[in-house]
């Protein structure tokens, strides 16, 4: 690390959860950002799992992956949208692949037989962590996962104050996010379990430096001084964070309540002009006042839980924005569609674009089969991402080819198998080699991979005509090349494969105004300023299919 420039910020989040810690660590760093100033995010996770790729959707949302092939939190997604700095897999450590290196150390007696213990053996693991591969950055921004009480979370906290105490109050500042809950009786923001959380804090040996405060109104001056006096804290570095209509709208608010400069202050670094926030502004301002308007079916297993797709549904907000539109989505859950698709064909009928997310496993697959159908035999411009490809090629196998057995070995053996499992491929490092009963953890096609796109087709034109991309993959399952050829006479071409023309990853429909599918994710590299080309394309052809309606 070089410890002689870095400084560290490290964001905790008190009272309850889902305060947006991410968001608020990446607008912090926006700012800092346009300040001139190079930051990178980092997440803590205090969970036992060695990453959320195990995980159900349910319980932990979207698995966010970053270019190594890292499997993160969702909040990664906020750091890169917000940055545009592509995050590692040192930006997300958890507590399970922090035991898991610990406990493989002491197993091979590096320890030299001392007793191991959370102190220091595991916090010295985290600042490790925490420090690792620094470079030239000015400032690491540090969310720590969950909320502070929380027993998971202790080892973290013990960890971030010994760094605090290494390195001082000119490296080191602390930023708790918590909630002034407005109490209609009362009528007023409400601070006292502001108050507790702080208290918790200091328990642990952590004085807060800034306290960041959502709510729903603004905060008046003298609560701000209560919340200063009984918290330890300078009045001016209580914060509020307001409930604001789009999260774009978060640094510029920040700005506003002044975070950036009191944190430059805190640190010493001057701050003689307004850091330049008129493209935030633009931004806002685009999403507020679309021109057009459109909607998009996004049939999926998940729809109940939002997370689940986050950076789909940021993408498509970007989209909108470079294409004046405001994207309505539409949310259909594949298993009702499946079980009564007569009742969805109006919604089907409504809608301009219609979108099969990622997905995996046989149950709510026929419903999405039947969507993907709709929009292929009545020419809606459709995208199909990673399983919504998959199954985009299975049900033009089954109608179009003929082949009402096609299928993916991942649903069970197949006569036809159109989709199988993907057991060898080509990395940086080498060849990949994978079998039936592998662990599921971490042995998926993850991480970034070239593409070679075929010129005068939609994805080429889509991306500008470069004739190779980049994209992050996350699946275990290949379109099967043994039929590449029958599809492609009757209409599906594969025109964006593998530099070694071994693996599908692009197919797109000659006859039709916009059918694309591909085995990448492109969701995960779509960012406010630089809008994902794919998406961006598809909402073109979606708008201008409402036209035609
Ligand atoms: N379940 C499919 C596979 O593993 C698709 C995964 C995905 O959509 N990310 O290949």
């Amino acid at each position: 690390m070089n410890h002689k420039k870095v400084r560290f910020i490290f964001v905790t989040g008190g009272v309850l959860s889902s305060l947006g810690k991410g968001l608020a660590a990446a607008s912090l760093a926006a700012i800092l950002q346009i300040r001139g100033y190079k930051v990178r995010l980092r997440k803590l996770e205090p969970y036992l799992n060695v990453d959320p790729g195990t995980m159900s959707p349910y319980q932990h949302g979207e698995v966010y992956v970053t270019d190594d092939g890292g499997e993160t939190d969702l909040d990664l997604g906020h750091y890169e949208r917000f940055t545009d700095v592509s995050a590692t897999k040192a930006d997300a450590v958890t507590t399970g692949q922090i035991y898991s290196e610990v406990i493989a150390k002491e197993r091979r007696g590096d320890y030299l037989g001392a007793t191991v213990q959370v102190v220091p053996h595991i916090t010295d693991a985290i600042k490790e962590k925490i420090t690792a591969e620094v470079g030239d950055e000015d400032f690491i921004i540090c969310e720590l996962g969950g909320t502070v009480g929380d027993i998971e979370g202790l080892p973290y906290l013990e960890a971030i104050r010994q760094l605090g105490h290494e390195l001082g109050k000119e490296r080191v500042l602390y930023l708790h996010l918590t909630l002034l809950p407005y109490v209609a009786s009362a009528g007023e923001l409400k601070t006292k379990p502001s108050q507790h959380s702080v208290k918790e804090l200091q328990g642990m040996g952590i004085q807060p430096d800034i306290l960041l405060c959502r709510c729903s109104q603004p905060i008046p001056q003298d609560m701000k001084e209560k919340l200063a006096l009984f918290c330890n804290i300078k009045p001016e570095r209580v914060i509020a964070a307001l409930d604001v209509d789009t999260i774009y709208q978060v640094p510029v608010h920040y700005h506003d309540e002044g975070l950036d400069e009191v944190v430059c202050q805190f640190f010493g670094l001057s701050t003689p002009q307004s850091p330049n926030l008129a493209p935030w502004i633009a931004l806002v301002d685009r999403i507020r006042n679309p021109e057009h308007e459109v909607s998009i079916a996004i049939v999926g297993k998940y729809t109940q839980h939002k997370d689940a797709y986050k950076s789909l549904v940021e993408a498509l907000i970007h989209a909108g924005v470079s294409n004046h539109a405001r994207v309505n989505i539409q949310w259909v859950e594949s298993e009702n569609l499946e079980k009564n698709f007569e009742h969805y064909i109006q919604l089907l009928h409504s809608v301009q674009g219609i979108l099969v997310p990622g997905g995996f496993g046989q149950r709510g697959s026929e419903g999405k089969l039947k969507a993907i159908e709709y929009a292929r035999v009545h020419k809606v411009p459709y995208l199909g991402i990673c399983f919504g490809m998959q199954l985009a090629v299975i049900e033009f196998c089954r109608h179009v080819l003929n082949l009402p057995h096609a299928t993916s070995t991942e649903f069970g053996p197949s006569e036809e198998p159109v989709i199988c499992l993907l057991t060898e491929w080509l990395t940086q490092s080498g060849l990949q080699t994978r079998g039936q009963g592998d662990d599921l953890g971490g042995s998926m096609r993850l991480g970034s991979y070239p593409c070679q796109l075929k010129p005068l087709t939609k994805a080429a034109d889509a991306y500008g005509n470069s004739p190779v991309i980049h994209e992050r993959h996350r699946h275990r399952y290949e379109v099967n090349m043994l039929y590449r050829e029958r599809m492609e006479a009757a209409g599906l071409s594969f025109v964006g494969l593998s530099p070694d023309g071994r693996l599908p990853e692009v197919v797109e429909m000659a006859d039709h105004p916009w059918f694309v599918g591909v085995q990448f994710h492109p969701e995960l590299k779509s960012r406010p300023f630089t809008p994902h080309p794919l998406f961006v394309s598809f909402i073109k052809a979606a708008i201008q299919n409402a036209r035609i309606v």
